[in-house]
Order: C-alpha cells, then sequence, then structure tokens
C-alpha cells in the first residue's frame, strides 16, 4: 500500500514542526507538503530543516491550494479562520483532515462539522494525547458518581498561547456536562472577576494561567463538603500530541466521511 500524502499546514509553527517530525517517523505516510501563511518566516525553507530533522526536499509555501495539489491528507494545527476553509477545501477535494486548532468559536465549530458531512474525513479534538481522552471518561464517570460536588477545572499553558480557556480545559468540561447530563453552554462559568457572589450550584468553572514554555498542565477537581479529589494530567512534550494526530490520520483515510474525535479514532466513545 503506498503512503498517505499530508500537506503539513502552519508548518512554520510549534505543532507544525512536531508533526513534520511525527509524519516522517510513522510508517505509512509522507511529507507531500507544507505551507504556512503569507509572510511567515519558515517561507521558502525545507519543512525537514524547520523540524530539525534531515532535509526532506519539500519547500514550505505560502500558497495552501498548490500544497493541496496531489495531497490526500491535511495535518492543521493552525488558527480557527484557516481550519475552516481547509475543511471546506477538504470536503471538495475529498480528503482527510486532522484539526488540533482550539479556540474555534461555535459558528466556526459548526462549519467544519458541515464539512464532514459534505465529504472530508475530519477528525477534530481539543487534545490529541491518549492520556487526555482517558482522563475525559474519568471525568465523565466522577462527574455522574458525584452529582453533588462542585467541578473546577484548571489549566496553564506556555505565554504564546491566544486562546482561553484551552480546548482541552473545554474538553474536559464538555466530559463533565455529559457525564452530569447538563447542557455544557448554559453550566459553564469561563472566568470571574469582581464581586461575582457565591459559586451557582451545579457549573462547571474554569480558570486559565499562561506563564513560561509549559506544554499544558489540566487538572480537574471534584470539590465536596468533606473533601476534594483533583486529577491532573501534565503534557511533557508536543510529540504525544503529534502522535496522535498521526493515528487519527491512518484511522480516517478507512473511513467515509463524517466528522469524528480522538474518542472514535481510540474506540473509547460513551453515548450520552
Ligand atoms: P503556533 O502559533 O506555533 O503555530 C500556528 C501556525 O499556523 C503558525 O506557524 C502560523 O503562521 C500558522 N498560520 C497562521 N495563519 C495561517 C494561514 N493562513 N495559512 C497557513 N498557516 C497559518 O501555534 P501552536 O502552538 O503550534 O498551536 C497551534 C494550534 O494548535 C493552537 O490552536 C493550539 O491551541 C493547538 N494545539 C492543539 C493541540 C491538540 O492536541 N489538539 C495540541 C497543541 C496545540
Amino acid at each position: 500500500m503506498t503512503d498517505l500524502k499530508v500537506a503539513i499546514a502552519g508548518a512554520g509553527g510549534r505543532m507544525g514542526a512536531a508533526n513534520i517530525r511525527a509524519v516522517t517517523a510513522t510508517p505509512g505516510l509522507v511529507v507531500h507538503s507544507a505551507f504556512d501563511r503569507p509572510g511567515s518566516p519558515a517561507i521558502g525553507r525545507d519543512a525537514g530543516e524547520v523540524a530539525g530533522i534531515e532535509r526532506l526536499g519539500v519547500v514550505i509555501v505560502d500558497d495552501a491550494e498548490a500544497a493541496l495539489a496531489g495531497a490526500e491528507a491535511i495535518i492543521d494545527f493552525t488558527v480557527p479562520a484557516v481550519s475552516v476553509l481547509l475543511a471546506e477545501r477538504a470536503a471538495s477535494l475529498g480528503l482527510v483532515h486532522i484539526i488540533g486548532t482550539t479556540g474555534c468559536s461555535r459558528d466556526e465549530d459548526w462549519a467544519i462539522q458541515k464539512a464532514g458531512s459534505a465529504g472530508a474525513r475530519i477528525v477534530k479534538t481539543g487534545n490529541f494525547s491518549l492520556g487526555v481522552n482517558m482522563l475525559a471518561g474519568l471525568v465523565r464517570q466522577v462527574a455522574r458518581a458525584l452529582p453533588g460536588y462542585d467541578v473546577e477545572i484548571l489549566e496553564m499553558h506556555h505565554n504564546k498561547k491566544v486562546d482561553a480557556p484551552s480546548g482541552t480545559a473545554l474538553m474536559l468540561g464538555q466530559a463533565a456536562a455529559a457525564g452530569r447530563g447538563v447542557d455544557f453552554d448554559a453550566s459553564a462559568v469561563r472566568g470571574r472577576d469582581g464581586h461575582t457572589g457565591p459559586r451557582v450550584p451545579g457549573t462547571i468553572g474554569f480558570a486559565a494561567l499562561r506563564g513560561g514554555n509549559v506544554i499544558g498542565d489540566h487538572t480537574v477537581i471534584f470539590a465536596g463538603e468533606t473533601e476534594r479529589i483533583e486529577i491532573t494530567h501534565r503534557a511533557e512534550s508536543r510529540a504525544m500530541f503529534a502522535a496522535g494526530a498521526m493515528q487519527a490520520a491512518l484511522w480516517a483515510k478507512d473511513q467515509p466521511a463524517g466528522f469524528y474525535d480522538m474518542a472514535d479514532v481510540l474506540g473509547v466513545k460513551e453515548q450520552d
């Protein structure tokens, strides 16, 4: 079987570099092309060189359309507006589209899901790591088993991160809401400042810290009257996000067009 030809979106970014290394190291996948935004310092450079590995003979371009020609899959950790446009192109070209981008609005998420029903094979998740996806299952179970406990989610990331709360924190909040059988958007308290009054029972609170080089720490706290459970995940390397994205690409190539998440890829999807 021939290797799946992958176009790397945002090739000059932190995750872009991790994805170039991961594609190169994964049997069954090959870097077909790489692109970034016009003006990015990565444009014109070799993708392998930018990722700190051997030269791949793939020059990073600023023309997404040219990069998609002949590609079979897109690995995309960029920004929401770009992921929406790429999902629409993936639908018309029938491509696998692996999306790690976080911070999408409800409308952007909806447009991406629509691309799944229009012909793309999309896997999108706020976190591609095995550990966080296991943690989400655990959070769902604990939230269901301990309905009276207050749920608070604390996250910390590096000082370049632009969205808050993180995609992973939101994903963990959604897992807690699913465990409780409540609507996530109606329960989420995404920040507190000033005279906020006492905590509203049943809400799911978020706090976001930013600093240094932290790749991603998440703690879900279940606070009861007489005890507190804290479940923590710490990302030690971007390589595990990239490894999950590779696993998703290899899985998605054999699926019908649709919109999937990492629980589908890992076979741990729970029904609501
Ligand atoms: P980054 O800023 O280092 O990289 C983003 C890249 O996208 C940059 O190189 C930027 O130039 C590029 N880009 C912007 N506009 C573009 C365009 N029009 N065309 C092509 N490329 C364009 O950020 P990062 O740390 O690599 O994170 C990227 C995204 O991935 C963020 O949303 C982050 O939260 C998310 N992320 C997700 C996971 C996960 O597991 N789902 C893990 C880590 C990061």
